[in-house]
């Protein structure tokens, strides 16, 4: 797989939060979402660096973050860009020619697990691409846009994606880079990697890594955090 790097996009706005702190700074008992996302891939023992996407302005904060929390893999903090994607890409651009496999994890996601993390990166060494996800407990329905049922979906194929998605670098940068060519945005980067015609292994996830988005998803992550004792 050979070195491994982090790509951690934390450029959002965090709009619907409802907060004056942007969502990937606000503590969860006691210490930020960010920092808890970091914290993990940190002690992670394949990753080798870190590289931190923030908004424009953000960054000397978020540099704040990571000393306070003792983080030593952090070879960068990058602005990002106007959508995820972009701010991913500029992340890519930031890494080392040397590395070999890339692991993307969305720093709104504070809770996700050691193994989970270990295992994607595994598998991307093996696979070249895959992402962590989580079978769908409710049934599907897509919708047509006269707002009634178009079909129902098989709900035992399919998945929730999350973050962390690992890639061997070369086909993650080009799949990027397609996509700019291309206009094409999706709203992962396996989903890159997909429109390539390319395949992605899937890692089961684990139902607890939400992602903060909402005021009501800070509640869960709480109890969360306490029933782990963290
Ligand atoms: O907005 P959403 O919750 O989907 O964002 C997922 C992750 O992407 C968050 O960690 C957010 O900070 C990051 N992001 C980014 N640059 C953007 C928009 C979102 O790095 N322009």
């Amino acid at each position: 797989m050979g070195e491994v790097a982090a790509v951690v996009p934390a450029a959002g706005s965090g709009s619907r939060m409802e907060t004056g702190i942007k969502k990937q700074f606000l503590p969860l008992a006691g210490v930020p979402v960010l920092g808890r996302a970091l914290r993990i891939i940190e002690a992670c023992r394949l990753v080798g660096s870190i590289v931190i996407v923030v908004s424009p302005g953000d960054e000397t904060y978020c540099s704040a973050i990571a000393g306070e929390l003792g983080l030593s893999k952090v070879a960068a903090i990058i602005p990002g860009g106007k959508e995820r994607q972009d701010s991913v890409y500029n992340g890519l651009l930031a890494l080392s020619a040397s590395t070999g496999t890339v692991v993307i994890h969305d720093g709104a996601r504070p809770l996700l697990s050691p193994k989970e993390l270990e295992e994607v990166i595994k598998a991307a060494g093996e696979q070249g691409a895959a992402t962590t996800a989580v079978p769908v407990k409710d049934t599907v329905k897509l919708a047509g846009k006269d707002g009634f049922v178009s079909r129902t979906l098989p709900r035992n194929r399919l998945w929730l994606t999350q973050t962390p998605q690992a890639f061997r670098y070369e086909i993650i940068l080009k799949a990027h880079r397609r996509a700019r060519e291309q206009n094409f945005t999706g709203t992962d980067d396996a989903g890159l990697v997909e429109h390539m015609g390319l395949p992605v292994k899937i890692v089961p996830g684990s139902y607890e890594n939400i992602k903060i988005t909402t005021p009501e998803d800070l509640v869960v992550a709480e109890a969360i955090i306490k029933a782990r004792g963290q």
